[in-house]
């Protein structure tokens, strides 16, 4: 589907995360399926509305639409609608749980998988492979649970809804409640024969390798959301996602924070001194920058461009590089001799009266 999530909603494309909401709450109002019974078209709005709100509610999903397009036709499609619950949580507070939402088999559960990267992979994004081991839809049967050659019958005491109505009358109206059917526990189907493969679940232990494409700037942390990749639901169920949190690996010359890169540089004492020029290690390789006369410890060079990619942006934030000005500790008996001339010409031999004077002047 390749909809303009921005038209769905009504909204410009440079809407804020107010007017997303404000827009997405209105319309979700309007064609919520328990306001239009009975009404596909009305039904299939909402998923639209659900789908748009879904992405351009969350700012690193907008920022991957807007550069990508619909986020759910890449690989690691940063996700699609996570089912009606989730609506009911924003709208009720979460205390919606029973009823219409839960109508129809059960949704296979989301798996969680992890991928460690180095600081490298982190900048440059990578294709990885990961191995998951998950319940899929057992071959035998197709995840029908029925042995082959026979099939589901719709569960007798449900009708097939998966669910059980009471309405009760009370003072202020008919109070309707729903809960799952126990005899089928919301399948909405009976085996009359299970299939031997899996006992009739529908659904068997499976490992599957997938490629997961890993977006250049992710941050330690981060969770990719592959859709329709966890459990298989059960008997028809849809399936859950799978999510793979990314670890990014700590590095030995860069730390990071968000976007921006920073690193410790050592200066020789001579080189603070005289000016010159230091090499800076970057994601791109070493890199020569001047360095002033009479450079200090403690002082920072900002290389611009230098950082980390942007996730779903343009462009890279910056590395700092602290100095620090190295003092020698492996002089020969020349050197010594050159500093203590040095020392001397300046005035800053350990003890003389010079520098114990200021020291005295600076106390009074
Ligand atoms: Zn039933
Ligand atoms: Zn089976």
């Amino acid at each position: 589907m390749a909809a303009d999530y921005y038209e769905i909603l009504g909204v410009a494309r440079d809407a804020s995360p107010d007017d997303v909401k404000r827009a997405y709450r209105n319309l979700a109002r309007q064609y919520h399926p328990d306001a239009n019974p009975g009404d596909p078209d009305a039904a299939e709005h909402f998923k639209e509305i659900n789908n748009a709100n879904d992405v351009l509610s969350d700012p690193a999903k907008r920022r991957h639409y807007d550069q990508f397009g619909d986020a759910r036709a890449g690989a690691a499609g940063f996700g699609d609608f996570g089912g009606i619950s989730d609506l009911f949580a924003t709208f009720f507070g979460g205390g919606f749980g029973g009823g219409a939402a839960r109508r129809g088999p059960a949704r296979g559960a989301d798996v969680l998988a992890e991928i460690a990267l180095t600081l490298e992979d982190a900048a440059e994004g990578v294709e990885r492979e990961v191995e998951v081991t998950t319940l899929g839809a057992c071959p035998e049967c197709n995840g029908s649970g029925a042995a082959p050659g026979t099939f589901p019958t719709r569960c007798s005491d449900c009708g097939g809804t998966g669910e059980i109505r009471n309405v009760r009358r009370t003072m202020l109206g008919n109070v309707m409640t729903a809960s799952t059917c126990p005899r089928c526990g919301g399948a909405g189907q009976e085996i009359a024969t299970p299939c031997p493969h899996c006992s009739g679940r529908g659904r068997v232990e499976v490992t599957d390798t997938l490629t997961v494409q890993v977006p250049p700037g992710v941050d330690d942390g981060a969770q990719l959301r592959v859709s329709g990749r966890g459990e298989a639901g059960v008997r028809g169920g849809r399936s859950g996602d799978l999510y793979v949190a990314i670890r990014v690996l700590p590095h030995e010359v860069f730390r990071r924070a968000g976007s921006d890169l920073g690193c410790e540089v050592s200066v020789p004492m001579t080189v603070a001194a005289l000016g010159g020029t230091i090499t800076i290690p970057t994601l791109d390789g070493p890199l020569e920058v001047e360095v002033t006369p009479g450079t200090q410890s403690g002082e920072v060079k900002r290389l611009r461009g230098r950082g980390m990619p942007h996730l779903g942006g343009r462009g890279r934030g910056e590395l700092v590089a602290l100095l620090k000005v190295e003092t020698p500790t492996d002089l020969d008996p020349e050197q010594v001799e050159l500093l203590q001339q040095f020392a001397k010409l300046r005035d800053e031999q350990a003890g003389s009266k010079g520098l114990f004077d200021r020291i005295k002047e600076a106390f009074q």
